[in-house]
């Protein structure tokens, strides 16, 4: 292929950080993906106490080299730093799913720049109030194109709703990426239909996650949990819990939110969120008609701890209920068990079942998280599937794939990633590579 058309692979992130920014390239098209930030939240220059200023955020992510600096890509038209992409005429967008670190970008998205993602992972978007006139919904197993590159949407598993990766076909190079993934989830066939059609197509360059490569952000042993052992420990909390029981949940997650419904119910108790969980879900719920989910996989009905009967309820008979719990309404829930309480002797501590953030001591808030844990007298009962697959597994697909080269784009411990006699490349801020047939690159 001439030399001029061969696509080219630029990473705006490197693989450290965990905000993918890559940009496939072929002449003057280019598909972005995904459209994150990176996420440090002890040392990075934003978390969640120094913020971008409203309105001006792509201007102030661009400035520290926390946005891809791609002219045409932002709106507002935000100035751009020197060495900027000037000459993208066919510009879109790929986003994995939700989470932030692969979509914090989206609000700030150009109109009429295409954003290409499953349905529901644009319902989620939508949900959240991220308006955007170009949102091109694709179905897994649908394609799209941007110029001369051919994308297909492949499903994978990982948590929040319409998680996807991709297969590309640009001239003689097929691409896979596998957004962020897990083996261990509810839908582990997703991942084997991944590698069958990353196999059928003959992967040149397979772009993957690895957030557990070098086991940095594995949880503490007891707390990574099966499907079946989630069930488990969900029915065990409920035999023993008598009074309280709350529990925290990521609210994108609806299938682990309906699984965790239908037990409680069966149980007796019913889910009592507060007004802005509820609002959320209505949300949600007004889009349902855009995406194909089943309604036996969306989530039951949920009360608002808003409304004053449900709150009466509660406060006249807990055991009935289970209560939504998170750092931000901590106050609210020492409120209502001193209510119920009157002062009084408190009968042990009051199961948590702990499917949300935050998710380990590597994040800012975990010391004050278990200082409110010890003040409420919760008795944390650790609940999630964890949404990134382990070293082991990571080595497991790659190998499976047998791309020509392995890229990993997400990790902690990108030479952890890649295994043993697997060609590869670790790419550092800002690299450029162009791919030659056979999974040859030159380093431009
Ligand atoms: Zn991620």
């Amino acid at each position: 292929m001439p030399q001029a058309l061969a696509p080219t692979l630029h990473f705006f992130q490197g693989t450290h950080g965990l905000g993918v920014q890559v940009l496939l390239r072929v002449g003057t098209s280019g598909l972005l993906f995904d459209f994150g930030t990176p996420y440090e939240p002890t040392r990075g220059p934003f978390n969640a106490f120094v913020r971008p200023r409203a309105g001006r955020e792509a201007e102030d992510l661009l400035r520290v080299g926390w946005a891809p600096p791609i002219a045409g890509l932002y709106a507002g038209n935000p100035v751009l730093p020197d060495g900027a992409l000037h000459d993208l005429e066919n510009l879109a967008v790929f986003t994995s799913h939700h989470d932030l670190d692969h979509s914090a970008l989206v609000p700030h998205l150009s109109p009429g720049v295409p954003l290409y993602a499953t349905p529901e992972t644009i319902r989620s978007y939508r949900a959240m109030g991220w308006r955007h006139d170009a949102y091109q919904p694709v179905e897994a197993g649908g394609s799209f194109r941007v110029g001369d590159m051919a994308f297909t949407v492949v499903e994978v598993d990982h948590g929040p709703l319409g998680a996807a990766g991709f297969l590309a076909r640009v001239g003689e190079a097929t691409i896979a990426y596998t957004g962020d993934w897990r083996w261990h989830g509810a839908h582990p066939e997703r991942i084997d239909a991944f590698i069958e059609v990353c196999r059928d197509a003959d992967v040149d360059v397979l772009l993957f996650e690895a957030n557990r490569a070098g086991g940095h952000y594995d949880p503490p042993p007891g707390e990574d949990l099966s499907q079946e052992g989630w069930c488990e420990r969900v029915d065990a909390t409920l035999d023993r819990a008598d009074g309280w029981l709350v529990y925290g949940f990521d609210p994108r997650d609806h299938a682990a939110l309906r699984a965790a419904q239908d037990r409680f119910e069966a149980a007796g108790r019913r889910l009592v969120v507060h007004a802005d969980t509820a609002e959320l879900l209505a949300r949600y719920d007004a889009l349902a008609a855009e995406v194909a989910t089943p309604a036996a996989l969306q989530p039951r009905p949920v009360l608002s701890l808003h409304d004053p009967g449900v709150r009466d309820a509660v406060l006249r008979d807990p055991s009935r209920f289970v209560i939504e719990a998170r750092m931000e309404v901590f106050p609210e829930l020492q409120h209502l068990f001193e209510e119920v309480e009157h002062g009084g002797a408190r009968r042990g501590a009051r199961p948590f079942l702990h499917a949300g953030g935050p998710f380990g001591s590597f994040e800012a808030s975990w010391a004050t998280f278990q200082g409110w844990l010890e003040r409420l007298s919760l008795d944390r009962v650790p609940l999630s599937v964890n949404g990134h697959a382990p070293e082991a597994d990571v080595h497991r697909l790659v190998r499976a794939v047998a791309p020509r080269l392995a890229i990993p784009v997400h990790s902690p411990d990108p030479a952890r990633a890649v295994p043993e006699g697997v060609a590869r490349f670790l790419p550092q801020r800002g690299d450029v590579i162009r791919l030659e047939p056979g999974g040859v690159i030159t380093h431009l």
